[in-house]
């Protein structure tokens, strides 16, 4: 029986891995930055049984929110608590201040007026904690160039033209925008995973390609990060030749119920990724979400190892259709229990009775992996990444 088999079987999170930590291995491959993990790991004494697999987070995001400001619950709850944070945080290589975790419950829909007064004499840009939209200050609109001409799609305008500060999934942009930075120091999330037992991890990040893992296999041999390391990507990361210790994953394809892309393009990525040996991951986190992604494995067809990423929000019949179509879906439990009591408060009605449907993908037969969705969920360990079975 395979592990999907396995994992259906038992109606278990199939998210322990059954290697655990690897044997070392011969000379000239990367032997010595697994040795300074197993030291690394050793010393935080919490190594339990086997290692398990965090199977969905965001390495290089997760390791640049250990160095930002933390912009929301629980450790900031209020707008004076925010003003503490910011102007207490340190600016960058580049002189920027970054925050992350940013939720409205803090202090309204933040925009660059709202910003200001909080600082204003640095460039600040504050994540919202679903990853999908930044707030930038009046001092960051001016480096970028959106007083000044420069636009880009996401970019939010007033009915004058002015940038309101709000840049809506704009990240690649923004990077491009910002120039090359140095990779962020990997050393303190990998403590930390190696504290939490975390021995391989799968990078969800969309837009990886070999540049991405080009910095992660550096990180890894130097004992950063686990010895085991997974990447998803895009379309292009499958001709990429990944070095020891490091894999190349699903075309990971996301999904934002605000922008669709059109559904035969959709069903066009899938079936080239089938075509070229690849399996997709979807990030599908709402109901319009979900119900695309399975019209688009419903007409690509689903191969082993297709996942959908987060599921959130799930009715019975697309429960029914999930466990059909034999499709993956890799839940962060951490996540769900952390934020289930905003989500029932902000969903719509029709929604609320099927949020967070873990308990009823496993009772329907779905295999599932375990994730933090680290930075965006909390990192977590055993206890939550391989659970005893319900
Ligand atoms: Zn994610």
């Amino acid at each position: 029986m395979d592990d999907r088999g396995r994992a259906r079987a038992s109606g278990r999170l199939a998210g322990r891995s059954t290697a655990g930590l690897p044997p070392a291995r011969g000379p000239g491959d990367r032997a010595p930055g697994i040795a300074r993990w197993r030291a690394t790991a050793a010393a935080a004494a919490v190594i339990r049984c086997a290692g398990v697999h965090d199977h969905h987070l965001h390495l290089f995001a997760a390791a640049a929110a250990l160095a930002s400001a933390d912009c929301g619950p629980p450790a900031v709850r209020d707008a004076a608590g925010l003003r503490r944070a910011l102007r207490s945080a340190p600016r960058d290589a580049a002189g920027w201040v970054r925050g992350v975790g940013y939720h409205d419950a803090v202090s309204g829909a933040l925009d660059r007026d709202a910003l200001d007064r909080l600082r204003d004499d640095a460039p600040v840009r504050v994540q919202q904690r679903s990853g999908q939209l930044w707030l930038l200050n009046s001092p960051a609109l001016a480096a970028l160039g959106l007083d000044a001409g420069a636009d880009a799609p996401g970019v939010e305008r007033d009915g004058a033209g002015r940038a309101t500060g709000r840049l809506f999934r704009a990240d690649a942009w923004l990077r491009a925008r910002l120039g090359p930075a140095p990779p962020p120091d990997f050393a303190p999330l990998g403590r930390r995973l190696a504290a939490l037992g975390v021995t391989a991890v799968t990078d969800a990040t969309a837009t990886n390609g070999a540049a991405e893992v080009a910095v992660l296999a550096a990180a890894q041999a130097r004992g950063e990060l686990p010895p085991r390391i997974v990447v998803m990507g895009t379309l292009a990361l499958g001709d990429v030749a990944p070095p020891a210790g490091l894999e190349i994953g699903p075309l990971k394809l996301a999904l934002a119920e605000a922008a669709l892309p059109p559904l035969d393009e959709l069903v066009r990525q899938v079936g080239e990724a089938h075509a070229r040996g690849r399996s997709v991951a979807m990030h599908c986190a709402t109901r319009v979400e979900l119900l695309f992604a399975l019209a688009a494995f419903e007409a690509a067809g689903v191969r082993r190892g297709d996942r959908l990423e987060h599921v959130h929000v799930a009715p019975p019949d697309a429960v029914v259709r999930i466990a059909e179509l034999g499709l993956t879906v890799c839940v962060q439990p951490a996540l769900v229990a952390a934020r289930r009591a905003d989500w029932e408060r902000e969903a719509e009605p029709c929604d609320r009775p099927w949020l967070a449907p873990i308990a009823a993908l496993r009772a329907a037969g779905v295999a599932l992996l375990a994730s933090s969705d680290a930075p965006f969920g909390p990192l977590c360990g055993a206890d939550t990444l391989a659970p005893p079975a319900a």
